[in-house]
């Protein structure tokens, strides 16, 4: 029998993980957060930092032991479905934020005419609000990813009533979102 080394090499890959700092692979990680400087050359939120060189944000990476002390990562090691699972975590969290801006946050910035703040930010600041609602759209693109990874791996979604109420929650301040019905 002929053995297929592509494809015993690929499912053999499809098994691991990657450290995103030096590109080890393991079954396990240490997924945790940092405000390292030099993580933000590797972290996949600061992909659109416009200066990674003075990014001090707290931020979400899966690394090697090594790389974790290295950028002090405080964080613990998983397994893909524990990572995926701290991601989608991490992602919606960005998406509530996200909805909770739109609602009602916005009012609050001093620019703000009290008249205005009965009215919608896209009627309000139309730039403003396309900046947001595109960064939204990723995030829900991001969110509709990893579920397919739960699917596709039969892992049931942790808390898998947060999409309905997320998707309830921007209806409601009359936005529209790739999670509802
Ligand atoms: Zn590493
Ligand atoms: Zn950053």
């Amino acid at each position: 029998m002929q053995l297929d080394w592509d494809k015993a090499i690929n499912e053999i890959l499809a098994e691991k993980m990657a450290c995103q700092a030096c590109g080890t692979m393991g079954d396990e990680l240490i997924v945790g957060y940092t405000r390292s400087l030099e993580a933000a050359q590797f972290a996949e939120r600061c992909n659109e930092c416009e200066d990674k060189s003075d990014c001090d944000a707290r931020k979400l990476v899966v690394v090697c032991e090594p790389c974790a002390s290295q950028y002090r990562v405080n964080g613990e090691l998983m397994d893909e479905t524990g990572m995926k699972s701290v991601l989608m975590e991490e992602c919606r969290r960005n998406l509530d934020e996200s909805v909770d801006y739109l609602a009602t946050y916005w009012k609050e910035d001093a620019e703000i005419e009290y008249e205005d703040m009965q009215k919608s930010l896209a009627e309000v600041d139309p730039e403003l609000f396309k900046e947001e609602d595109s960064w939204r759209l990723r995030l829900e693109e991001e969110y509709l990813t990893l579920h397919r990874w739960f699917r596709e791996n039969r892992r049931p979604i942790p808390d898998p009533g947060w999409r309905s109420q997320y998707a309830e929650e921007v209806i409601s301040v009359g936005y529209t979102t790739l999670l509802g019905d």
